[in-house]
């Protein structure tokens, strides 16, 4: 099977897990992580239908998104400072962010740039040691800190769930979902530029536990762009 296939194979497969669990399959993107393939293999997935791609590393979203400006580019890894501006540029939403520093350099390099950027929260709700992200306890005053950034507009929570263990994984996406609806009832109403609508959570071992608990954005490397994924995971 090729990328174009397994693209729509898994689309469909989302479709039916959204329509298990009562939810239109229009609320949930399939945003294939391309940071392991060059540009050719995302042009297949383009030709499949796919529209928005993830990338963890600033030197390949500016190259990605030079070479194939008629997608949107995601930006889901770690964020350093001095990256911002390559990154700001070419996101059409950032989904890592989570240091009051990082947040404010965005918002300068956007009014620069005369845009607001959309961003999500990362939330570290699993409390690994090895992840990154925002304590849950802190996501309230976070949230309440952008709303300082008149370049910025926070459009809901990501988080990433330890490996290996889907019913963790699925305590994580339960606590990020429950994270996000405490906001919406707390902050959203406070704090103009916050708009709660998008839980980035789910990847190709674990997406399948993230639907069911309100994913808006599945976020699948392997399982498009690697043909040997499908082996390696029966
Ligand atoms: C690589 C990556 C993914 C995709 O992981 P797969 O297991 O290949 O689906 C999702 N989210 C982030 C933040 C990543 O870095």
């Amino acid at each position: 099977m090729g990328i174009a296939q397994r693209y729509a194979r898994i689309r469909e497969e989302i479709d039916e897990a959204c329509r298990a669990c009562g939810r239109d399959p229009r609320e949930v993107l399939l945003l294939p992580v391309s940071k392991t393939v060059g540009v050719p293999e995302v042009r297949e997935a383009i030709a499949a239908g796919a529209l928005d791609f993830g990338e963890n590393r600033p030197d390949c979203i500016v190259e990605k998104a030079e070479a194939l400006p008629q997608a949107r580019w995601h930006f889901i890894g770690n964020v350093q400072s001095r990256r911002i501006r390559d990154i700001v540029p070419h996101a059409h939403l950032i989904h890592s962010l989570f240091e009051g520093r990082h947040l404010r350099k965005v918002d300068a390099v956007a009014a620069e740039l005369g845009k607001v950027q959309d961003v999500l929260l990362e939330v570290n709700v699993s409390g690994e040691a090895s992840k990154s992200g925002l304590a849950p306890e802190d996501v309230a005053e976070a949230l309440r800190a952008c709303g300082e950034l008149s370049h910025v507009r926070v459009r809901g929570l990501m988080t990433m769930a330890p490996q290996g263990d889907t019913a963790v994984a699925r305590e994580v996406f339960e606590g990020l979902r429950a994270l996000r609806d405490e906001a919406q009832r707390a902050v959203e109403p406070t704090v103009d530029n916050c708009q709660l609508n998008e839980l980035s959570m789910g990847m190709s071992e674990d997406w399948r536990e993230a639907v069911p608990c309100g994913a808006t954005i599945v976020r699948i490397g392997r399982a498009v762009f690697d043909d040997a994924f499908e082996e390696s995971a029966q």
